[in-house]
C-alpha cells in the first residue's frame, strides 16, 4: 500500500497530463509560459483573493511574505510550535526571531490564547518587537481565524497563513488561502494539490503587497529585470509545473477534494471502536486531508506499533516528532512559554495512508491492522 499514492494519480489523469506538458515542450518556453500567468488567475479566482504570485517552493513563500513586510533582526515572528520546520526557518533565515506559541490539542492547530500569552511575554522581556503571526492550516485543516486574527488585531500585528496543507480548505465559508494578510501554499507533490516537483504560492489582495512580492520573486527588480532595486530572490514556478497545475486543478475540483472526504469519513468508520481519537474536524470546517492523523493512547509505543503495521504492509508516518521549540536550530530567545500540548501531541500523533484513489477495501485493510497492532 502506498501513503500518497501518486503513481495511481498519474494513471487516471495521465492523457490530459502529457497533453499539457508536451505542449510545455513544443514551445519551449520553459520559464514564464503562458501557463503560468493562466495558473496563477486560477489560483486566486479559486481561494478568493485578488492576487496570486507563483514562485518556486513553500518554503520561499513563506520568507517572501515576511520580506515583503520588512521584517528582520530585533522582530519576532510568533509561529505555531507543532508545524513543519519551514513555518519557523524562514523568520531566522532574514534575522528575526521566531517565537513559539502551543497548538489546540484536537485540531492540532493555532491556540489564539497560548499566542496571546506568547505576545505579552515577549512584550515584557522587551528584547524583540513583536512584529507578525503565523498560523499554520495543518494536516487539511485551517485554523481557528475568528480567534487568532482577534488577538493579531488587538496587538496590531499582520497575520500570515501557511497553507501549505490546507489548500482546498474551507473556513466559515471562505477558502484556505483567503485568511491573514497574506497566505501561502506548496505544491510539494504530495500536498493536497501537488506538482511534480516544487512549486508554491503566495496569495494577498493587497496592491502594494503584489508588487513588491513580484519583485522580490525576481530578484529584486525594478522596471524591468536588469533593474535591481532591492535584494531579493530567485523563486519562479516553471511553465512545466503550471501546467501540471492546471490539469491537477481540473482533478482537484472536479472529484479528488470530495474523495479525499469520502476516505476520511470511510476511516472515521472503520476506526470508531479502537482506542484511538480520531481527528476533529470543527463545525463550518471543511478539510482537505493532506493527512489523517490519529492519536494513540497516551504511553503507548508508538515505534513498536509502526513496525508491526509495516510488517502488515501498511506505512505510516510520524508528522511531527519533535516540537519547534527543541529543534537545535532555534536559540532560547525562541522560547518564551511552555507549550505542553505540542509536546504530548508530538509523543502520540501517528498520520495513516490517505489520499483520493484510496478504496474502502484498503481504509478496512488499515482498520483491521491497526486493530491487530494495538
Ligand atoms: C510543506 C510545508 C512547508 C514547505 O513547503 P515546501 O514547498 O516543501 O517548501 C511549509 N509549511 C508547512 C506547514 C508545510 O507542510
Amino acid at each position: 500500500m502506498q501513503f500518497r499514492d501518486l503513481k495511481k494519480q498519474y494513471e487516471v489523469l495521465k492523457p490530459q497530463m502529457d497533453a499539457a506538458i508536451a505542449r510545455v515542450l513544443a514551445t519551449a518556453q520553459y520559464i514564464h509560459g503562458p501557463q503560468v500567468e493562466e495558473l496563477e488567475a486560477r489560483l486566486a479566482a479559486y481561494v478568493g483573493r485578488k492576487h496570486c504570485i507563483s514562485c518556486g517552493d513553500g518554503t520561499s513563500a513563506l520568507q517572501l511574505s515576511l520580506m515583503a513586510w520588512g521584517i528582520g533582526p530585533g522582530d519576532a515572528v510568533f509561529v505555531p510550535d507543532f508545524t513543519f520546520f519551514s513555518t519557523g526557518e524562514v523568520a531566522s533565515a532574514i534575522g528575526a526571531t521566531p517565537v513559539f506559541y502551543d497548538v489546540l490539542p484536537d485540531t492540532f492547530n493555532a491556540d489564539a490564547r497560548s499566542l496571546e500569552q506568547a505576545i505579552l511575554a515577549v512584550q515584557r522581556e522587551g528584547k524583540l518587537r513583536p512584529a507578525a503571526v503565523a498560523a499554520v492550516d495543518l494536516f487539511g485543516l485551517s485554523a481557528d481565524y475568528d480567534a487568532i486574527l482577534a488577538v493579531a488585531e488587538k496587538y496590531g500585528l499582520p497575520v500570515l497563513e501557511d497553507a501549505a496543507q490546507g489548500f482546498g480548505g474551507v473556513y466559515h465559508g471562505r477558502r484556505c488561502c483567503s485568511f491573514g494578510n497574506t497566505s501561502i501554499t506548496s505544491f510539494y507533490p504530495s500536498k493536497p494539490v501537488g506538482c511534480y516537483g516544487d512549486g508554491g504560492a503566495v496569495f494577498t489582495d493587497d496592491d502594494d503587497q503584489a508588487a513588491l512580492l513580484r519583485s522580490l520573486s525576481v530578484h529584486g527588480k525594478g522596471s524591468f529585470k536588469y533593474d535591481n532595486v532591492r535584494i531579493g530572490m530567485n523563486s519562479r514556478l516553471d511553465s512545466i509545473q503550471a501546467a501540471v497545475l492546471l490539469v491537477k486543478m481540473d482533478a482537484f475540483e472536479a472529484s479528488e477534494l470530495r474523495d479525499v472526504n469520502t476516505v476520511a469519513g470511510w476511516y472515521n468508520e472503520a476506526l470508531s471502536d479502537l482506542p484511538l481519537d480520531l481527528p476533529v474536524v470543527p463545525e463550518g470546517c471543511l478539510s482537505s486531508w493532506a493527512q489523517y492523523t490519529v492519536k494513540l493512547p497516551e504511553g503507548r509505543d508508538r515505534n513498536t506499533l509502526q513496525a508491526a503495521m509495516k510488517e502488515l504492509g501498511i506505512p505510516t508516518m510520524v508528522f511531527y516528532p519533535k516540537p519547534m521549540h527543541v529543534q537545535k536550530a532555534f536559540g532560547p530567545e525562541s522560547t518564551v512559554i511552555p507549550c505542553p500540548e505540542t509536546e504530548k501531541l508530538c509523543e502520540r500523533v501517528l498520520s495513516l495512508p490517505l489520499h483520493p484513489y484510496m478504496e474502502r477495501e484498503q481504509v478496512e485493510a488499515v482498520a483491521a491492522a491497526l486493530r491487530r497492532c494495538l
